[in-house]
C-alpha cells in the first residue's frame, strides 16, 4: 500500500540515537503497589497531597486513555501541552540548520514558531481556494531533508477537516513524518486519524486537553504514534513533563468522557444557531463550513468590525493578515448567555 519505504532510523538525529537519557528515581524504582519506604529521590517526607515526584509515564492517565482510544500505553507520549509535544518532535528528528519542515498557510502558528526556535527552515505550501491541501505542489517542496509535514485537521483558523484522499496521498508519498495535529477532532463529525498508526509508520497524531474537555489551564497534551516513534521521543522528553496536579485532574476529567461528550453536544448546537443567525448579519459575507467550535467568517471590513466589536466588551480573533484570510474574522462559539451577546452585538452595528 506504501509507495515509500519509512525508515526510522533515517529520519532520527544522530545526537538522539546514541543518546542514553536521563534515569529519574521514579524510572529506577517502579512501584507495584506494595508499602514502601521511599528514601531515594530527596523529596520531603510530609504528606501534602504533592511532596512526591509524579509518575513519569503517567500509567493511570494513560491506562484510561488505552481503553477509550484502542491503542497502548507504547503508542502514546504525554506532554505539558500539544506545543511541548510539537517541540519534541523538533528536537528528536530536525537536524538545527540542515533539515526543513512543510507547514500549509493558513494555519497554526506554533509550527513556525518551534521551527524557527529550533533552526529549523519553515517552507510554507499554502493551502488551495477552498483549504484543501495542495498535494502536487507539497510533494514538489520535498527535498532531501525535509523531516516534518504538518497537516492541522479540522485546520485552526479555516475550521475546515481536509480531505481524507489528500491525507492519504501525503502519507504514502513521504518518506518523512507526517503529523495531524487534531486539536479539534472532538468536535468533528470525521473520525480520527488514531486508528491508521499502525497502517502508516510516518503517521502522527496529536490532541490536547485544551479545547473540547476543556482543561487548556491544566497544560496537557497528547501524542499517538507507532512504538518506534514514541520509544524516541520519550528518550528525550524531561522526566517529570506533565506534572502531579495535571495528571490528576486529566484522569478525572478523561473518567468523566460523558460530561465531555454533552459540553461538545451543546456547543455544537450552538455553533448550529450561530451560523444560521450570522448568515442575517449583512456586512458578513461569506461563513466557512467549520468543524471545529469556532467560526471562520469573510467581513466587508475586519479591522473596523474587531474594533467594533472591542468596545461592545467581545474579544474575538482578528485573522486579516493571515494569507487567503483577507478580512475574516474567527469567532469561538461561548456558552448560550455568551453567543447571545455576541448576536446582539452585531445585529447593532
Ligand atoms: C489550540 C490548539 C492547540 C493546543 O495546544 P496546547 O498547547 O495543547 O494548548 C494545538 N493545535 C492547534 C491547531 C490549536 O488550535
Amino acid at each position: 500500500m506504501n509507495k515509500i519505504q519509512f525508515n526510522i532510523d533515517k529520519i532520527t538525529r544522530e545526537n538522539v540515537k546514541g543518546l542514553e537519557p536521563y534515569s529519574s528515581a521514579r524510572d529506577e524504582y517502579v512501584s507495584d503497589g506494595s508499602e514502601m519506604i521511599f528514601l531515594d529521590a530527596n523529596e520531603n517526607p510530609y504528606d501534602n497531597g504533592v511532596n512526591r515526584y509524579p509518575d513519569p509515564q503517567q500509567r493511570s492517565l494513560k491506562s484510561v486513555l488505552v481503553s477509550q482510544k484502542g491503542v497502548s500505553p507504547q503508542n502514546i507520549l504525554l506532554g505539558n501541552g500539544s506545543d511541548e509535544v510539537l517541540d519534541l518532535l523538533f528536537r528528536a528528528f530536525c537536524e538545527p540548520n540542515v533539515d526543513n519542515i512543510i507547514t500549509l498557510p493558513p494555519t497554526y502558528g506554533m509550527y513556525k514558531v518551534l521551527a524557527n526556535i529550533n533552526n529549523i527552515e519553515e517552507k510554507e505550501v499554502l493551502l488551495t481556494q477552498n483549504f484543501e491541501p495542495n498535494v502536487s505542489e507539497i510533494l514538489e517542496a520535498v527535498d532531501a531533508t525535509t523531516k516534518i509535514i504538518f497537516l492541522c485537521s479540522p485546520n485552526n483558523p479555516t475550521g475546515n477537516s481536509f480531505s481524507e484522499d489528500s491525507i492519504i496521498k501525503i502519507l504514502e508519498n513521504f518518506q518523512g513524518l507526517v503529523v495531524i495535529d487534531e486539536a479539534y477532532i472532538d468536535f468533528s463529525s470525521k473520525e480520527s486519524w488514531i486508528n491508521k498508526i499502525e497502517t502508516y509508520p510516518n503517521l502522527i497524531i496529536t490532541q490536547t486537553l485544551s479545547k473540547a474537555y476543556g482543561m487548556a489551564g491544566i497544560r496537557l497534551g497528547l501524542c499517538y504514534a507507532s512504538e518506534d516513534i514514541i520509544a524516541i521521543l520519550n528518550k528525550i522528553k524531561p522526566p517529570y513533563n506533565v506534572n502531579e496536579l495535571t495528571q490528576q485532574r486529566a484522569l478525572e476529567r478523561v473518567k468523566n468522557v460523558d460530561q465531555v461528550k454533552e459540553e461538545v453536544a451543546n456547543i455544537l448546537k450552538e455553533r448550529k444557531k450561530l451560523t444560521t443567525v450570522l448568515s442575517e448579519i449583512d456586512f458578513i459575507e461569506k461563513i466557512y463550513p467549520t468543524d471545529a467550535n469556532f467560526i471562520l467568517v469573510k467581513v466587508d471590513n475586519a479591522n473596523l468590525r474587531y474594533d467594533q466589536l472591542l468596545k461592545k466588551g467581545i474579544v474575538i480573533r482578528n485573522r486579516t493578515t493571515q494569507p487567503l484570510c483577507e478580512n475574516t474574522l474567527r469567532l469561538t462559539v461561548g456558552t448560550e448567555i455568551e453567543n447571545n451577546e455576541l448576536i446582539k452585538a452585531l445585529k447593532e452595528l
